[in-house]
C-alpha cells in the first residue's frame, strides 16, 4: 500500500514505536501514585513535559497532557469562554471559517448554548485560502475574550498568518491594558512542519497531536500560559494542574517525546525538504492534466501537501478508486467517521461548490520516495 494520507496520521517513526514498546515492557506504575514505582513512572512525564516545553520556548508548566488536539480544542476553547460566562454575561469571539472540526464544532455548541450571549465572529478568507490580521483588528471589542486561528489547515495545508494575529493581539491588550482577548491555535498540523517559539508568536493557548508528527495516537498536549483564566471541562483526581483529570500514559507521553525530539534531528530537516522536493515534483506532473485545478496558492501551502480538484469527478470516486489501487489519499479531514462530505474548506477556499465535490488531498510523508511518486503517476493516467 502507498501512503499519502500523513495530514490524517502520520505512521508511527520506529524510534518511537521502539521506546513506547520498551516502556510497556518495563510495567511501569501509576504516575500519581507515591511509592516508588509510582515516582519511577512520573520521571517519564517530567522528562516529556521538559523536553515538549523546551521545544515550544515555554514553561515546564505550561504544558499539559490530552488525549490529542480534539480535546487540546475543547479545553482551550471551552475553558475559556465557560470560566468567562461564570462573572461576565457577554462575550464575543473571533475564529477562522477553515478550522477543524474540533474547533468549529465546540463553537457551534457553545453558540447553542449560550445564544445571545456568546457573538461568533467569523473571518472571511481570500482566494489563497489565508485570513487577514487586520480583519481580526477591525473586529476586536472590549468583550472580544479569544481569538482562535489554526496554524496549519488540515486540507489544503494553507499556512494562516499566526504572527501577524498574535502582533495585532498584543498591541490591543498593550493599548486597552487588558488581558483579553486570549489568542488560542490548533497546532495539529504544524509542529511537525515547522519550528517556533511560543512566545514569538504571541500565543496564549496552542493545541499540539502527536499522531501528525510520527507519535503515538491517542495522546497531545496543550499550551496554556501562565495566569489564563480558564476552566476545567471535566473532574477527577486533579492531574495536569487539575486541568486534566485522569491518569495521564507514561508510555505515550514519552512516546510524544520521542518524536518531538526527532523533529529537532539534523536529519529530520533534510527528510523535510526532501519531502517537498518530492511534493512539488508531483504536483507540477498533476497540474499539467487541463481537469486538475490546485486548490489553495502556491507560496502559502505547507511542505507536504496537494489539494487539487478534479474535474467530472466526486471525492468519493476518486478516493475509492485510488484505494482500489492500493494507494491512501483522501478526500479532506478524515474526521467525519469515514463519510464524504463536501469539503467545507475548500468551498470557503474557491468558492465553488464543483471544486468542493471534486477534491481530493494528497499528504506526504518523511517515508514516501520517488519511486511511490511515479506509481502514483502511472495510475493517475487511469483514473482521470
Ligand atoms: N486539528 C487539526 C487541524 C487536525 O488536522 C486534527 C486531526 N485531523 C485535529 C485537530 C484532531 O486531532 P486529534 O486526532 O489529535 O484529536
Amino acid at each position: 500500500m502507498i501512503y499519502f494520507d500523513s495530514k490524517a496520521s502520520t505512521l508511527i517513526h520506529p524510534k518511537v514505536a521502539e521506546s513506547v514498546f520498551g516502556l510497556y515492557q518495563k510495567q511501569l506504575a501509576n504516575p500519581h501514585s507515591t511509592h516508588y514505582l509510582g515516582q519511577k513512572a512520573v520521571s517519564y512525564l517530567d522528562i516529556a513535559r521538559k523536553t515538549i516545553s523546551n521545544h515550544f520556548g515555554v514553561k515546564f508548566n505550561e504544558i499539559i497532557f490530552t488525549s490529542g488536539a480534539t480535546e487540546s480544542n475543547n479545553i482551550a476553547i471551552q475553558g475559556v469562554v465557560r470560566n468567562y460566562f461564570k462573572y461576565n454575561s457577554y462575550a464575543e469571539i473571533i475564529v477562522s471559517p477553515i478550522e477543524h472540526s474540533s474547533v468549529s464544532n465546540t463553537i457551534k455548541e457553545l453558540s447553542l448554548e449560550f445564544q445571545d450571549r456568546l457573538k461568533v465572529n467569523v473571518l472571511s478568507i481570500d482566494n489563497k485560502g489565508v485570513i487577514n490580521s487586520q480583519e481580526v483588528k477591525n473586529l476586536l471589542t472590549k468583550d472580544t475574550i479569544l481569538v482562535s486561528v489554526m496554524h496549519i489547515n488540515n486540507e489544503v495545508g494553507t499556512i494562516q498568518p499566526v504572527k501577524e494575529v498574535g502582533k495585532v493581539i498584543k498591541k490591543y491588550r498593550e493599548e486597552k491594558n487588558t488581558i483579553y482577548p486570549y489568542f488560542h491555535s490548533d497546532g495539529a498540523q504544524a509542529v511537525g512542519q515547522l519550528k517556533f517559539n511560543l512566545n514569538h508568536l504571541n500565543l496564549d493557548l496552542y493545541s499540539v497531536s502527536s499522531h501528525k508528527l510520527y507519535g503515538p495516537k491517542g495522546i497531545g498536549a496543550l499550551f496554556i500560559r501562565e495566569k489564563t483564566k480558564i476552566q476545567a471541562l471535566s473532574f477527577g483526581g486533579g492531574q495536569e494542574y487539575s486541568l486534566r483529570s485522569g491518569t495521564v500514559s507514561p508510555e505515550l507521553v514519552y512516546g510524544l517525546k520521542v518524536a518531538i525530539d526527532l523533529l529537532n534531528e539534523e536529519d529530520y530537516q533534510v527528510k523535510l525538504i526532501e519531502i517537498t522536493e518530492l511534493r512539488d515534483y508531483l504536483r507540477e506532473n498533476l497540474l499539467k492534466n487541463p481537469k486538475v485545478k490546485l486548490n489553495g496558492e502556491l507560496g502559502f501551502i505547507d511542505y507536504n501537501t496537494i489539494n487539487i480538484s478534479v474535474e467530472g469527478k466526486t471525492s468519493e470516486e476518486l478516493v475509492i478508486a485510488f484505494d482500489l489501487q492500493g494507494i491512501a489519499i483522501s478526500a479532506g479531514s478524515a474526521c467525519h467517521s469515514g463519510s464524504i462530505e463536501m469539503s467545507e474548506i475548500v468551498y470557503q477556499v474557491t468558492k465553488s461548490e464543483e471544486r468542493a465535490n471534486s477534491c481530493i488531498r494528497i499528504s506526504l510523508s518523511i517515508y514516501n520516495t520517488k519511486e511511490e511518486v511515479d506509481k502514483f503517476l502511472e495510475i493517475v493516467k487511469q483514473i482521470f
